[in-house]
């Protein structure tokens, strides 16, 4: 075929990238505005080690489309923060988080559930209103909710950040830096975030048990965690030859497939008891 041949499929596919995209953008607008959304929060447990027990759990957003199938946040989430949507999303999440937390029950009553926010909503002035109304509304404990920030992204306006982070800190809410490691020049910021837990990224965690360079780099972003006294988290753990090296290594929480993938939230109660016996 001739260059300009292939030039012409180059762009096709770009334009179709481009045409895929805004078709997701508009189906996610009517998601999130329609009553009979195709949007779910589905739920991860966080194992504590040394207590062995469940105590925790991370709420992960689902989009399964009626004509466009299956459709992953990795994907969406960008998009919706491109786009402006991600504070509607967001405040979609926590009104849906604190209703199935609500109608949670037996063991799954005292699970306190993370959400994750984006960094345009950590420096979003209506933030803590959306939080606290949905709290009030479903009649959920403030200790029930705590936040996830991922930390490339905190790097981006660290100070405007912090400064949010600190009025979420002082209304009680417990918060996590995400994804550590997998950002750059965090290590300055780290004395000065408000946050009580660290979740090492899983491309550390996948294969600890084989790779000799990302235990080093588990053991010491431990090392470094314990200094500033905060929780450890490891995400990603798929099998207990990991599990083994994290607990011997002091981290206290796990999170991974090896004790559940995420799950619909009304399978939480029923496993929750199931878990606990
Ligand atoms: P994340 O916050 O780092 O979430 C962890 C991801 O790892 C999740 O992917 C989870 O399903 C997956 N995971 C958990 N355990 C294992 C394991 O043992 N092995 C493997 N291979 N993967 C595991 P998911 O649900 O596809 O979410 C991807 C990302 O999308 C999240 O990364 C987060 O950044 C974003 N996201 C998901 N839900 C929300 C949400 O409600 N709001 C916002 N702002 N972002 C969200
Ligand atoms: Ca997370
Ligand atoms: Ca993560
Ligand atoms: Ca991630």
């Amino acid at each position: 075929k001739s260059q300009a041949n292939y030039l012409q499929i180059y762009k096709q596919s770009l334009e179709e990238k481009y045409l895929r995209k805004l078709e997701i953008l508009n189906e996610l607008k009517n998601a999130l505005n329609g009553e009979d959304t195709d949007l779910a929060m589905f739920y991860q447990p966080k194992y504590h080690i040394q207590r062995t027990r469940v105590e925790k759990m991370e709420a992960l957003i689902r989009w399964h489309h009626k004509k466009l199938g299956f459709i992953s946040p990795e994907l969406f989430i960008p998009l919706a923060e491109q786009a402006g949507l991600i504070n509607q999303l967001t405040n979609w999440v926590i009104r849906r988080v604190t209703f199935d937390i609500s109608h949670w029950h037996g063991q799954a009553t005292d699970l306190q559930v993370a959400v994750n926010l984006s960094v345009h909503d950590v420096v979003n002035p209506k933030l803590q209103r959306v939080i606290l109304t949905a709290l009030k509304e479903f009649k959920v404990a403030q200790n029930k909710l705590a936040f996830e920030i991922t930390e490339s992204d905190l790097m981006d306006d660290p100070q405007t950040a912090i400064e949010q982070l600190k009025l979420l800190r002082s209304a009680g809410f417990e918060l996590a830096i995400d994804d550590f490691g997998t950002g750059y020049s965090s290590l300055a910021y780290l004395k000065s975030m408000p946050v009580s837990e660290l979740k090492v990224d899983k491309s550390f965690v996948l294969n600890l048990a084989t790779q000799k360079e990302d235990q080093t780099i588990v053991k010491s972003i431990f090392s470094l965690a314990r200094n500033f006294n905060l929780q450890l988290v490891a995400e990603g753990v798929e099998d207990l030859a990991t599990l083994e090296l994290l607990a011997q290594w002091g981290c206290d929480w796990i999170q991974g497939y090896y004790i559940s993938k995420p799950m619909p939230a009304d399978a939480v109660s029923g496993w929750m008891n199931e878990y606990s016996k």
